[in-house]
């Protein structure tokens, strides 16, 4: 079956309906986005840059950025990457933050730091920086003039803070991804490492509704709108994603080839019906 998966990665990803879908990858290492390749991904929706420095005991500097993006962006080279700033979280604190209360944004310098080292190693790709844990649309604009360059800019929505100024964040940003990990999490007030919180708990009524405002809102503003939550990979998800309008979806390398088979059995107009029956 895997086999007769990984034949199926020279198609397209288009439904039965005739609607091409996106498919990017989610990548942290050089190995991750060799493999995005080989799959046929067209990019990187999502490049975690926190894992490298998940011990580290300070903020990392431009350097030690430069160090671990390279080799990451390097099988990239003319695709887009979607490079998001560092995402510390309680499920993901190095040492010198434990015992803070870190509210999850970087001091200025340390973000302009990482912000100067992405820009010069995406310079080979089709770059994208993006914000985690974004809550407000001031915080986007903050965030944006440390950019050194023109890069598009965008907005994860993944709090319900975002879900509800999404307006706002959509008009301030140049896309917007969905982490359905957070946003599920954050909308069912489940933690991050309860077992109960599931890929498929973002077919959940609230958790669909809110995917679809920041689908519509994307829309309205003219904002492409991509899901990177693991949700994007998850079968029974995907086609309430797809009935929602999600085009850009972006999976784990090892997921491509299955999302990809699922996407050219779906038709757009049944996924509509359904996301619907939940939504409402
Ligand atoms: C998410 O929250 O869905 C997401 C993609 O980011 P992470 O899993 O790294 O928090
Ligand atoms: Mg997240």
């Amino acid at each position: 079956r895997r086999a007769a998966l990984a034949a199926g990665r020279t198609l397209p990803a288009v439904t039965r309906d005739g609607h091409t879908v996106t498919l990017l990858a989610n990548v942290a290492t050089a190995e991750e986005s060799r493999a995005a390749v080989a799959a046929g991904a067209e990019g990187a929706g999502l490049v975690r840059t926190e894992l490298p420095f998940l011990t580290a005991r300070g903020w990392p500097g431009e350097a030690a950025h430069a160090a671990a993006l390279g080799p990451v962006l390097g099988p990239l080279a003319g695709l887009v990457a979607t490079v998001r700033t560092l995402d510390f979280a309680p499920d993901k604190l190095p040492p010198f933050l434990r015992g803070q209360a870190y509210a999850g944004e970087p001091p200025r310098d340390a973000l302009a730091a990482q912000l100067r080292a992405v820009a010069a190693a995406g310079a080979g790709t089709r770059l994208r920086v993006m914000l985690p844990m974004v809550r407000s649309a001031a915080q986007v604009e903050r965030a944006r003039e440390l950019l050194p360059a023109a890069v598009p800019f965008g907005a994860m929505v993944e709090t319900g803070a975002a879900v509800e100024a999404v307006d706002e964040i959509a008009a301030a940003a140049d896309f917007l991804s969905i982490g359905t990990n957070d946003l599920t999490a954050s909308l069912l007030g489940l933690g991050r490492l309860d077992p109960a919180l599931t890929p498929a708990r973002a077919a959940d009524p609230p958790v669909l509704r809110a995917i679809a405002a920041t689908v519509a809102a994307g829309r309205r503003h003219g904002r492409p709108v991509s899901v990177c939550g693991d949700a994007a990979a998850d079968p029974h998800a995907i086609p309430l994603l797809v009935g929602v309008g999600c085009r850009i979806l972006s999976v784990a390398p090892s997921a491509l080839d299955a999302v990809r088979a699922q996407l050219r059995e779906l038709d757009t107009a049944e996924c509509a019906g359904a996301a619907a029956r939940i939504v409402s």
